[in-house]
């Protein structure tokens, strides 16, 4: 099904304020759902509705809730999102952060207790914007893990995303925002759902064997989803885990902690004002020209073209806004679900 992104963000915040979402968040949230699909990433966009309707429901999520202040101490501030929606509280948290940041050179930021933050790369543009640099460590929780250790068969942790963001005076930010799994959990599920394999390398099955199939993850006997780029990503997950949430929000995945639908992100981060380093404009001019020598390399045999990170994701969105936003039937047949639950029957194409 081809949708515009106009009118798919239209019916996501109409399903939400018929949940009781206020008309504010419900446009937050649903604005920053149809960017995750406009910007390639189906996983982290209108997919999601039926797990957030459901953690309505449930009250695990608290769709009016704000972020809290719990800690001031100079650099550091730790905000409580109080269970309310990450696309709301994980924002309110970011600009008290950059607020910091403006005033003394630097914030480290906890923000606890956020539900679902979505992209992360969005907590990254909305530094960017404000000429910050930002680096995100963020764990997930709630729920069973779903990523085994590397060298492990069983899950131990889950996807833990990671994003740096650097801002560019009048043109796109660099944006490296990468779950720390082989693909993102959202991924299998969208690839499942399609019914098609996922790429070498992404799952293990029970025995820890390599599979392509997605349904490890959906159906027994489960198995898990890898680290990316082996020991080394592994060990970035493990500090997602450690600084997103043992530092920021004292909720890691070890079993000590609640595990249920929920889905809980803890956010360790940091924003600096470049201002506070050589001067906006000498970074920028070193940002700019390492850019153009990335450039100029010569691609290798099956590229195009050296791409910057956060690349991919402009040119998905340029494509999905001229076009639409294809959403796969079986994704579309739970949105409506979960519309339903709500009190909307009727679909929007
Ligand atoms: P991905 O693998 O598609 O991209 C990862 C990064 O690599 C991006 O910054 C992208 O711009 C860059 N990239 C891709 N191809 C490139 C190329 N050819 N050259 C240069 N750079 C390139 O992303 P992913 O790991 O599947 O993550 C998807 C999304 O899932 C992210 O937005 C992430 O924040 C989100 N996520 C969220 C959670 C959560 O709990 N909230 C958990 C996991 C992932």
């Amino acid at each position: 099904m081809l949708i515009s992104a106009a009118k798919l963000t239209q019916f996501a915040i109409q399903v939400f304020e018929a949940a009781g979402v206020n008309s504010n968040n419900a446009k937050l949230v649903g604005e920053h759902l149809v960017e995750a699909n406009l910007k390639g990433h189906d996983s982290h966009g209108v997919g999601m509705i039926p797990a957030y309707i459901n953690n309505i429901v449930t009250q695990l999520l608290t769709p009016n809730a704000d972020a809290r202040v719990i800690r001031d101490k100079g650099a550091v501030l730790v905000i409580d999102g109080q269970h309310g929606f990450g696309q709301v509280v994980g924002r309110q948290a970011t600009a008290l952060g950059i607020e910091r940041a403006k005033q003394i050179g630097v914030a480290c930021v906890g923000s606890r207790n956020n539900h679902h933050l979505g992209r992360i790369g969005a907590y990254g543009e909305q530094c960017a914007a404000a000429g910050m640099v930002s680096v995100h460590f963020v764990n997930v929780v709630g729920h069973n893990p779903a990523v085994s250790p590397w060298g492990g068969r069983e899950p131990r942790m889950t996807t833990n995303p990671f994003c740096v963001v650097v801002p560019r005076p009048g043109t796109w930010p660099i944006v490296l925002d990468m779950a720390t799994s082989a693909v993102a959990l959202g991924k299998v599920r969208v690839a499942y759902n399609k019914g098609v394999d996922v790429p070498d390398g992404a799952l293990i099955d029970h025995e820890g064997l390599p599979t392509n199939s997605p349904k490890v993850m959906f159906e027994r006997p489960l198995g898990s989803l890898g680290p990316f780029g082996q020991h080394k990503g592994y060990g970035l997950a493990v500090m997602c885990e450690l600084l997103g949430g043992g530092l920021a929000g004292e909720w890691t995945a070890q079993p000590e902690h609640p595990r249920g639908h929920n889905i809980v992100n803890h956010m360790f981060m940091l924003i600096v004002d470049p201002e506070a380093f050589g001067g906006l404009s000498t970074f920028q001019h070193e940002v700019q020209e390492m850019v153009k020598y990335l450039e100029s390399t010569t691609p290798a045999k099956g590229f195009d073209k050296v791409q910057i990170p956060g690349e991919p994701e402009q040119n998905t969105m340029a494509a999905r806004r001229r076009d639409g936003i294809e959403i796969d039937e079986s994704s579309w047949q739970g949105i409506m679900r979960a519309a339903s639950r709500v009190g909307i029957m009727a679909s929007p194409v």
